[in-house]
């Protein structure tokens, strides 16, 4: 297959572990031992974090000569946790990158998403993420896709704030991330999903990273996908062999971290604002060299 230059390339920046859900599958668990605090609470270090970030990922020939591939933008993919638990940090950080040269996205649970924030963030962002894994309340409790009040999403809110959204930023991509595990794998989300029209449904199996609790067999999750092709080409469908090692990723302290092949959990660079972008990343070389191989072969459409 001809290699082709990919369009974007994502970092993604899980900015904190907090949740004010408890789904059961969660994989948004990282080791703190001695790495000191969540950066998003440090206004001075998570800046710095990001210049070193796009000064080592930005699209320039030097970088493209030293990571051996070729990519046009840079996109900070903003991750949690739930990231709008901290929505003046969120809002911060998003300015700043946005004004560095990142294209920023942001994903979300949708549950603290509300209307003077959407204003705010919409002008900052290309790509609203959003984690919908059912349309059903029920399904949502049982999963863990509720607070501790037992209040789980408000479908009809979140749809006019994304609407506020595309009107503020008509630029603005919308994607939804599904899980699919075992409470969900029978549903038919086509209504939802018709209702907030997104411009990409990625469907994931859960991944048995952290538990294996909800997960489910091969046929299960084919029967899913199977259930909704008539949404058509806006479905993306990722098994858990394409899940693992797929993505540049860093952790709430400002660490790379990947899958490991061998489970055990996450492996772990230094920190960046320790070492610096180019000797942390090296850290996980191994890995990377995987991921530049597959996303250039693979990728050029690619979006986290
Ligand atoms: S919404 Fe995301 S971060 Fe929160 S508990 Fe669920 S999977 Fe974990």
């Amino acid at each position: 297959m001809a290699v082709k230059p990919a369009s974007e390339l994502v970092i993604n920046w899980h900015l904190t572990e907090a949740c004010n859900y408890t789904c059961r599958y969660c994989y948004s668990k990282w080791h703190a031992d001695g790495a000191g605090k969540e950066l998003i609470h440090n206004a001075a270090s998570s800046a710095t974090l990001l210049a070193e970030i796009y000064r080592h990922f930005a699209p320039t020939p030097r970088n493209h000569a030293r990571l051996g591939m070729k990519w046009q933008s840079l996109r900070l993919s903003i991750a949690g946790g739930e990231p709008l638990l901290y929505d003046r940090e969120i809002v911060r950080i998003a300015t700043q990158a946005k004004a560095i040269g990142f294209n920023v996205s942001l994903i979300t649970n949708g549950s603290r998403l509300t209307r003077p924030l959407m204003a705010e963030l919409a002008p900052q962002l290309s790509v609203l993420g959003l984690s919908l894994d059912s349309a059903l309340p029920a399904i949502n409790r049982e999963i863990g896709r509720a607070d501790r009040h037992s209040l789980v999403l408000l479908q009809e809110e979140l749809s006019e704030i994304v609407a506020l959204g595309r009107k503020l930023n008509p630029d603005l991509r919308l994607k939804i991330n599904t899980v699919v595990n075992a409470l969900n794998f029978t549903e038919d989300m086509s209504p939802l999903i018709r209702q907030l029209s997104p411009d990409k449904w990625k469907v994931l199996r859960m991944l048995p990273t952290v538990t294996s609790d909800l997960s489910i067999a091969d046929y299960e999750f084919a029967e899913f996908v199977d259930r909704h092709t008539l949404l058509g080409n806006i479905i993306s469908a990722e098994d858990n062999s394409d899940m693992v090692e797929s993505y540049i990723m860093i952790d709430p302290r400002g660490r790379f971290f990947q899958n490991s092949l061998s489970g055990g959990g996450y492996r772990y660079s230094a920190p960046i604002l320790d070492v610096g972008g180019e000797a942390a990343f090296r850290q996980i070389n191994w890995l990377a060299k995987k991921f530049i191989s597959r996303y250039t072969a693979e990728a050029s459409e690619y979006m986290a």
